[in-house]
């Protein structure tokens, strides 16, 4: 795609949601090239979800970048990117939270998660029960991660254009968010971030209360998985 029409997404975007709200680019899929164009519009944040795409993208591209790992995350690779992953939005397992703690110890960090939460109603999504999440947070082996640092929720809403239905699945993520950081106060949970909304649902996403998202196609343009 061109610079001009990726500057013009951007800026689109940029201009329809709050100041506060972070933007994440979502550039799976995307050459380097696509990335570059949006970083000298201004971008920095981006969102990839495959370790090994974000640590060869990673490798390629301007250092001040910060790189958000939104996919679902293979245990075995997390040591691929813990010494310059930013933030990873898709936990939902503690198995994986105790793996990234391990990573981050051995490059002395502390890495931000989100965990995610199951609002949609489809089969196929990722993600914990609010029920399952309290219990990570609850849990002593929780405690015992120093490493890791919790800094949200993420979620992904059914695939529809059933507006009441989104704004539900929506809302009662940002529910269970006010009702969680109200209650917790742990060192390695720190509740500030919502992640929630895409290209096809983001305005909805903020006016219920996300303060982050993912966007992709609506700035790179479809995605091509031939
Ligand atoms: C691909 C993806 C997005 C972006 O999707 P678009 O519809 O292209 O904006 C957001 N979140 C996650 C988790 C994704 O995998």
């Amino acid at each position: 795609m061109s610079y001009k029409m990726i500057q013009e997404n951007l800026k689109k975007i940029k201009n329809t949601i709050p100041e506060e709200v972070t933007l994440v680019a979502v550039s799976k899929t995307k050459p380097v090239a696509d990335l570059q164009k949006a970083y000298d519009a201004g971008q920095r944040v981006f969102g990839e979800n495959k370790i090994q795409e974000m640590v060869d993208k990673y490798t390629q591209l301007p250092k001040d970048i910060q790189w958000h790992m939104i996919g679902h995350l293979q245990s075995n690779k997390v040591k691929y990117m813990a010494h310059f992953v930013n933030l990873i939005h898709g936990v939902d397992k503690l198995k994986t939270l105790t793996v990234i703690n391990k990573e981050a110890k051995k490059h002395d960090r502390v890495i931000d998660c989100l965990l995610q939460a199951k609002i949609a109603k489809e089969e196929t999504k990722f993600g914990l029960s609010f029920s399952a999440i309290e219990e990570i947070l609850n849990s002593e082996d929780f405690l015992a991660l120093q490493n890791i640092n919790i800094v949200g929720f993420m979620g992904m809403a059914t695939f529809t254009e059933n507006t009441e239905q989104l704004e539900e699945e929506f809302s009662s993520l940002k529910h269970f968010f006010d009702t969680q950081k109200k209650q917790k106060k742990l060192p390695n949970c720190n509740l500030n971030i919502l992640s929630m909304g895409m290209s096809g649902d983001y305005p909805l996403a903020i006016k219920n209360g996300s303060t982050m998202v993912r966007v992709g196609s609506a700035i790179f343009g479809n995605r091509n998985y031939n």
